[in-house]
């Protein structure tokens, strides 16, 4: 069969690989739920953004939310990558990291004030303001540390990406960015406030996108707006196109990074702002089809009579994966080590105790209790979304780069999940 997404996935006689290490062992050596992660993979994401790139000003900021790994940061930021962050936390992790904060953009509608100064100590690139009343807030913040804050307007080009409602962020409807038609306004009125410097103009459209059309009408109404900035006498250095390239789980055949980067500079350059810095903060694109998520079948649960559905209960479950039981989202699911035996239909399931705990619906798999699957595609949304639902400890995650692997993060302790937990106090209980 062919595996989707990652090009580092890889059979060698029954069993999977990803690179030159095999899913099994390292199941067996970190135990499992393990999220397992392609360095190759990343690395060569990134490259191919930046290849596309290369001979312009540019900068790719990785949109750390799809996968907050130290050691993945510490990847992307060696190979030359910035940071769109979402969240004083992320910054830390970023820091922790060894990233260079002058490459962060602070994107996100609900910034606090303590999230500001934090960003702002750190001297961050560039601040993607999302309302006029953050506009307000950021600059008195900025006038208060005697600093100004470098801002770039995330406007609402008012399109249709074309995917899932939750991670559609374009259209008129959504929290997200300042509407086009404001947009020349509100520029207006952050180039008079004292704490702050224009700088770029940026938009980020949805998530898991597919096709080219999107991204270039919304390139063109990002530009029309350039252009009426400027012509208010506000300069604009940066463009910052967002992120929101998707990639494939089953079908899908999104644009190549390559090809969809090459397609928008040529439209940047033919309307004639080709001399402009160019800023991608893509997430999913870079890390999603670089990882898996490892499970072991715990128990068969065959179906009793016609038409009854039969249960794969394997020890991963909704809290380590969330984006099926989400987002209705298919993600293929292979067996690591290949039976001969003939496959049947199952329902692969995780021990939470919710229905919705499912990974896969309906699918054809020759297993036994004892075998471990996998879950493609896994590297972005996965682990970053996880949480610790039924006092679940989250997974322990494994990076390879070719037949080496390094644990990059310990499986969560049982006694790890209620150490933040207070008990009242004893009197209190005993009086009932
Ligand atoms: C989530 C997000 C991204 C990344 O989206 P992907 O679909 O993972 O590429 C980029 N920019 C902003 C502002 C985001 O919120």
């Amino acid at each position: 069969m062919t595996l989707p997404g990652s090009p580092h996935l890889n059979r060698r006689g029954p069993s999977l690989h990803l690179e030159d290490c095999s899913l099994r062992e390292l199941a067996r050596r970190h135990g499992t739920p393990l999220y397992v992660y392609s360095r190759r993979a990343m690395h060569e994401a990134l490259t191919a953004y930046q290849q596309a790139l290369a001979g312009r000003d540019h900068l790719v900021c990785y949109a750390m939310k799809a996968n907050p790994s130290l050691a993945v940061l510490q990847t992307l930021a060696a190979a030359g990558c910035g940071f769109d962050i979402v969240s004083g936390g992320e910054l830390e992790r970023v820091l922790a990291a060894g990233g260079d904060p002058g490459k962060v953009v602070f994107s996100g509608v609900g910034k606090t004030a303590a999230e500001m100064r934090q960003a702002l100590r750190a001297d961050v690139m560039c601040f993607n303001v999302e309302s006029e009343a953050e506009l307000q807030r950021l600059s008195e913040v900025a006038v208060s540390l005697g600093r100004r804050a470098r801002v770039s307007l995330r406007v609402n080009p008012d399109v249709d990406a074309g995917t899932h409602p939750y991670i559609s962020t374009g259209l008129k409807g959504n929290k997200f960015g300042i509407a086009h038609d404001r947009a020349v306004a509100v520029y207006a009125q952050a180039a008079a406030l004292p704490g702050l410097e224009v700088v770029g103009i940026d938009c980020h459209i949805g998530s898991q996108i597919t096709q080219a059309g999107p991204y270039l009408d919304a390139l063109d109404r990002v530009l029309d707006l350039v252009e009426a900035v400027e012509a208010q006498g506000i300069a604009l250095h940066h463009l910052d196109l967002g992120g929101g390239l998707g990639i494939t789980y089953d079908g899908e055949r999104p644009p190549a990074i390559g090809e969809l980067v090459t397609r928008l500079v040529e439209r940047i350059d033919a309307r004639g702002h080709g001399h402009r810095r160019i800023l991608f903060e893509p997430g999913r694109s870079l890390v999603g089809n670089a990882g898996v998520l490892v499970s072991e079948v715990l128990y068969l649960k065959p179906g009793s009579g016609p038409g009854a559905k039969s249960f794969c209960i394997v020890d991963a479950a909704m809290n380590d994966l969330m984006r099926p039981a989400m987002y209705e989202a298919w993600m293929a699911i292979v067996a690591c080590e290949q039976r001969d035996e003939p496959a049947a239909r199952w329902e692969v399931v995780g021990p939470v105790c919710e229905s919705g705990d499912w990974l896969g619906r309906d699918r054809t798999l020759a297993v036994q209790a004892g075998d471990h699957l996998a879950v493609l595609s896994a590297g972005a949304y996965g682990m970053s979304m996880a949480s610790n639902y039924n006092s679940r400890g989250r997974a322990a995650e494994v990076m390879v780069d070719g037949d080496q692997s390094w644990l990059i993060r310990r499986r969560e302790q049982p006694s790890e999940l209620h150490a933040h937990d207070l008990l009242l106090p004893p009197s209190v209980v005993a009086a009932g």
